[in-house]
């Protein structure tokens, strides 16, 4: 009593004393959507511990390395599984690397992975759709819940004594405890004490159809024994050999579908993957996938990212990020390298002289691969580009050595279908142009509809020019870095100097002011500070003005964009493009009161702000402009100034 008291008081714990403790507020949620929208993928539980159980002997063998005392004599790393039908428990037994105390309490139950909360916020309480979210998180350790009402979790970490061993067990609702016990074997032992309605999972049929369907090809035996009344032998029950060691020929699309599983903990099929052996100066072999979902924390900078690396078979390290570029983290995969030292370590790689050309080899890979999904599976590329679109667009800006192979594999909404789908490349926007047409046009804004709308259009689409519409955030840097495809450079509609096809020989912009003379300057001194300049548009054919950017000028977006972020930008003014067809523009020209004269060309001004997605420096004196305005059309009323 008296130590329990001194516990919660002081927050003492004699290591041997059982403990109770409350998940984390992430976990229990997640163990709870987990239960629920699972279900009908309860059996997904055992891939989980049972890849659990391979990582915890690779990891071991790792250690070992440095450290051989770990393994202690015991050399042989094996899975484990037991059923007991009579008590309707199944247990996965691994002779890994184990947990010490603090481990265990932090790997199941108090500490949730970074971005857990954001993602649980995501979940509807549709079980189909809270499925798939699931899918992308990866599911673990906590899945055995679905089909267990009480799991406990024996380890001893490789190292330790005997007594140094501890007991965890959970009911997975709120809380689970944790309480040294004596273990004479390294390793862990998962026992799930199965619900009534799951006894199947300890029918020793059952788990042998499930292990050499899931687990088939992991790098370790797994056996199965049947404990209790028939009391039977083990047997291995799966062929152990580790998947990408196997020539391409020998494995299954099935094969290659769960191992992606196996490896990620996603349980939704990966779009396409690749398996290759490379031999010669530098022998490794490489097999990439492509999900068909991106991870929760894809945007989280943070977040693991990058192959599972062996040497010469021995696992060395998880989210080996050294083997990809950043915009290709979305990748999942492993490479085993022949070549590498096993002492290998994150630093090392960074300096390892094969690496370099490793890299460049599996980007080619990653790169080729998408480029077969586009060609000849469409619908397949749409989901990658839909789920991973952005983040392959920084590959425009990072990887210079692939930029015309990524330029191909954009796609953009564009104003050639009614859609804001983003599924045209430049290929099919340079095959639609005119002969003479030697640009490539886009315009950038906040989103569809202000793109679609926008009055910079106006004169393309009524010739029948396509413009590309632009409205991701990474896009101004994209257009940036990409500048040019096909020898046609991209042009923004929404800068001052916009040449159109056929507009060689008309008449210079200057020529053009000088007809309008006294307009523009009226206007131009009317609104003093709020432009650079005012000129007659060549571009508009509906509106009665647009706002365009000087050819320098940072371009609007992205000036919003760096703002928001905190960053001082230059200044600049716009410039201001009337359209003298325009009835208001006419209307503006022939007005003899300058008090009105001035409101109008305000609001004008104002209006091609408004179009263009950007926010009014003064939205009352706007509104007080309008309201004038409005009155003036009754002739009854008196305005008020
Ligand atoms: P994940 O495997 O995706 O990291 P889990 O929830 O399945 O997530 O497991 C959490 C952590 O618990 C693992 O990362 C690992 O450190 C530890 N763990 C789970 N099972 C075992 C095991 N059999 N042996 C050693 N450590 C384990």
């Amino acid at each position: 009593m008296l130590s329990d008291f001194g516990q919660e008081v002081f927050g003492v714990v004699a290591s041997s004393k059982r403990e109770t403790l409350g998940f984390q507020t992430e976990v229990r949620q997640l163990l709870k959507l987990m239960i629920h929208s699972l279900y009908s993928n309860k059996e997904i539980f055992l891939r989980e511990l049972i890849s659990n159980a391979s990582d915890a002997a690779d990891k071991l063998r790792f250690e070992a390395l440095a450290d051989p005392e770990l393994l202690d004599g015991e050399t042989d790393l094996s899975i484990r599984i037991e059923v007991d039908k009579d008590k309707q428990q199944l247990s996965i037994i691994d002779n890994g690397i184990g947990m010490s105390r603090d481990e265990l309490v932090d790997n199941l139950g108090t500490i949730a992975r970074s971005g857990t909360a954001e993602f649980l916020a995501q979940m509807t309480g549709d079980r189909k759709h809270d499925a798939q979210l699931i899918g992308q998180f990866g599911v673990g350790f906590y899945s055995s819940f679905i089909v267990a009402d009480k799991v406990t979790v024996e380890t001893r970490r490789a190292g330790l004594s005997a007594n140094e061993a501890v007991l965890w067990e959970s009911d997975g609702q709120g809380e689970f405890s944790v309480e040294d016990i004596e273990r004479a074997e390294r390793g862990t032992k998962v026992t799930l004490h199965l619900k009534d309605e799951q006894k199947e999972f300890s029918e020793p049929l059952r788990i042998e159809t499930l292990v050499r369907k899931y687990s088939d090809h992991i790098g370790f035996p797994v056996s199965l024994r049947v404990v209790g009344a028939d009391d039977k032998e083990a047997r291995i029950v799966n062929s152990a050999t580790a998947l990408w060691t196997r020539s391409r020929s020998d494995v299954s699309d099935d094969e290659y579908k769960e191992f992606y599983k196996y490896l990620t903990h996603d349980f939704v099929d990966p779009l396409a993957w690749s398996h290759n052996r490379v031999e010669g100066k530098r022998e490794y072999t490489s097999l990439l996938y492509i999900p068909s979902a991106a991870p929760f924390d894809l945007w989280n900078r943070e977040a693991p990212r990058g192959l599972k690396l062996y040497v010469q078979r021995v696992f060395i390290m998880d989210d080996a990020e050294q083997f990809l570029p950043l915009y290709l983290r979305f990748v999942k995969g492993v490479v085993d390298s022949s070549d590498l030292p096993l002492n290998v370590s994150r630093e090392l790689l960074q300096q390892n002289a094969d690496l370099a050309a490793m890299r460049g080899a599996l980007t080619r890979r990653v790169l080729g691969m998408l480029e077969k999904m586009a060609s000849s599976e469409a619908d397949d590329y749409q989901t990658v580009w839909r789920e991973f679109g952005q983040v392959l667009k920084e590959g425009i800006v990072e990887d210079h050595a692939n930029k015309d192979k990524l330029a191909r594999l954009l796609r953009f909404a564009s104003t050639h279908n009614d859609s804001d789908a983003q599924d045209q490349s430049l290929e099919d926007y340079v095959g639609r142009a005119a002969p003479d047409q030697d640009k490539i046009y886009f315009i950038l804004a906040e989103n569809y509809a202000t793109a679609v709308a926008s009055p910079h259009l106006e004169q393309l689409r009524k010739r029948g020019i396509e413009v590309l519409l632009l409205v991701d955030r990474i896009d101004p840097w994209l257009v940036d870095g990409l500048a040019e495809f096909d020898g046609k450079a991209l042009v923004d509609v929404a800068k001052s100097a916009l040449e159109l096809p056929d507009s060689a020989d008309a008449a210079s912009q200057d020529e053009i002011n000088e007809q309008y003379k006294s307009l523009l300057d009226k206007t131009r001194k009317v609104l003093g500070e709020r432009v650079e300049a005012v000129n007659v548009s060549r571009r508009l054919v509906e509106s009665p003005a647009c706002v365009v950017a000087a050819e320098n000028d940072l371009n609007p977006q992205l000036r919003r964009m760096l703002e928001a972020s905190g960053q001082k930008v230059p200044q600049s003014k716009p410039i201001l493009e009337i359209n003298v067809e325009h009835p208001l523009v006419k209307r503006l020209s022939a007005e003899a009161d300058d008090a009105v004269f001035d409101d109008l060309a305000n609001i004008v001004m104002d209006h091609a702000l408004l179009a263009e997605g950007a926010q009014l420096d003064n939205p009352a004196k706007y509104v007080r402009r309008m309201n004038k305005l409005m009155l003036d059309f009754n002739p009854g009323a008196t305005s008020e100034q």
